[in-house]
């Protein structure tokens, strides 16, 4: 099994590369367009056929590199169903099973940091995306996001995942890299409230600056990362 987590250093994003092995079909979570040359390198180097690019939301922080691989490898390219990204080959459904050389991922939908947010399961693994961060959680104030419906994705959907389960972020500010279900329920100072009010009002009052590239990326991202016309 190959997962190569890589990391866009401009804007902290990590990326997710997965394969059964050498050789083998591949998918990608959440790539980032100015890493291009290095998902190429590496599908070179270890033989891989890319067969789907996933965003888990339209991101608001970079540009997705999902038009470019689709237009350069003919994969697949999904959002879930409520993205309004226009250049989806393949809507994903809740719990509708993503097969790949015979691995399978299960879509979990999660709003609240948008209203597109997804998280994927995979062989004990989350990759969380921007729901559920290593000891933080995505903002909810923008991208229709929504801190109720951002508690009841944690609450109700992944902190009821086995204890164990492995968590890959869509990011990290602060150096981590990996955490786990059981980690971030104890540790993760936003997961310490008693309800989903005091949630919101916690999200609700991080007044936190706009992402740098937000005006540009969230258009772009809307066409999966591709220029205008
Ligand atoms: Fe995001």
């Amino acid at each position: 099994m190959i997962i190569k987590q890589l990391f866009d250093m401009d804007t902290c994003t990590y990326t997710y590369l997965i394969a059964s092995g050498y050789g083998r079909e591949a998918i990608i979570i959440d790539s980032v367009d100015k890493q291009l040359a290095l998902y190429n390198q590496l599908f070179n180097e270890l033989d891989l056929k890319l067969v789907a690019a996933i965003d888990t939301h339209v991101h608001a922080d970079h540009i997705t590199a999902l038009g470019l691989l689709r237009n350069q490898t003919g994969c697949e390219s999904m959002m879930g169903e409520q993205s309004k990204a226009e250049c989806i080959s393949l809507k994903i459904r809740e719990n509708e099973l993503i097969n790949f050389d015979g691995l399978k991922l299960k879509p979990i939908y999660t709003p609240g940091h948008t209203d597109d947010s997804y998280s994927f399961l995979f062989d004990g693994k989350l990759f969380s995306g921007d729901t559920l961060l290593i000891r933080g959680t995505g903002r909810t104030d923008f991208q229709n996001g929504d801190s109720y419906a951002q508690y009841d994705s944690l609450f109700n959907k992944l902190l009821t995942l086995p204890k164990d389960t492995v968590v890959y972020p869509a990011h990290d500010y602060h150096g981590q890299t990996v955490s786990s279900i059981w980690e971030e329920k104890l540790f993760n100072p936003r997961l310490q409230v008693k309800s989903a009010d005091e949630y919101a009002d916690l999200m609700d009052n991080l007044n936190l600056p706009s992402p740098k590239y937000m005006d540009v990326a969230v258009p772009a991202n809307l066409r999966c990362g591709l220029p205008k016309g």
